[in-house]
């Protein structure tokens, strides 16, 4: 088993000034036991890149277009991103989804970021009313299952972020078992869609109110590979504890 990825998503927040102090307020980097993504907001992509490969922190971005570059206003296209030093990229995000992106729109970024040469971290995960109707299991299915359909060659890397909606900023973890559960649903999925090894080479990362004080537990899980981290990635020391306790 490879090292946990703990990649961390800042959503619309910091400033340039915030991020370089975030970046002087890392005091362990780099981390041995894990391995650290972070995802600014895109304009900050370019100005953090040094500080980024001085920390030994991977670059990524938490959205891309889905089309090649061209006429679309106030998009950013995946040759671009890859240009400025992005190795991931987040796509289908729950508060993109909730804002209209759809499953066909995921699998056409997801299209775009491999043919970017960079790895697609595809969100997956059910609203509370989705849960409480036993709607899960299906939810997740019509996600991976679709964003896969922008997976073309079976050697292609793909990451998958198990998310439930109502865990992101609720400080409402899922239980590590359950999550352990669903992982392992997810990872069948895969298997059935393309093929066992390329289900275990795929990374599942739960995230969800993920802190210092539950990323251990939650990692211990057989399926859970790592974490995508949004409140607790804001701040250096919090980030940090995070890294360190694995
Ligand atoms: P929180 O860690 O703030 O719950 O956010 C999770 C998330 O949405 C990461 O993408």
């Amino acid at each position: 088993r490879s090292k946990p990825l703990i990649v961390a998503n800042w959503k619309m927040n910091m400033t340039l000034q915030e991020a370089r102090e975030f970046f002087s307020g890392l005091t362990d980097a780099p981390y041995e036991h894990c391995e650290a993504v972070i995802c600014p907001p895109a304009p900050l992509l370019y100005p953090l890149k040094e500080l980024m490969q001085q920390a030994g922190i991977s670059l990524g971005a938490q959205n891309l277009h889905e089309k090649p570059k061209g006429a679309h206003t106030g998009e950013v296209h995946g040759e671009l991103l890859f240009e400025l030093g992005c190795s991931h990229v987040i796509i289908g995000h729950s508060e993109r989804r909730a804002a209209g992106e759809t499953d066909e729109q995921v699998a056409a970024k997801v299209h775009q970021a491999i043919g970017n040469s960079m790895i697609p971290i595809v969100c997956v995960g059910e609203t509370q009313l989705q849960r409480e109707l036993g709607l899960t299991k299906e939810v997740i299915r019509t996600q991976v299952e679709s964003a896969l359909a922008g997976v073309t060659e079976e050697r292609s890397p793909f990451i998958i972020a198990y998310e439930p909606v109502w865990a992101i900023g609720t400080g409402k973890t899922a239980q590590p078992s359950d999550a352990q559960d669903i992982h392992r649903e997810i990872r069948q999925m895969l298997a059935e869609k393309k093929s066992i090894g390329f289900a275990n080479r795929v990374p599942i990362l739960y995230g969800g109110s993920v802190s210092a004080s539950n990323i251990q537990e939650l990692c211990a899980r057989e399926d859970i590979d790592g974490a995508l981290v949004g409140g607790a990635s804001l701040q250096a020391h919090s980030f940090e504890a995070i890294l360190k306790a694995l």
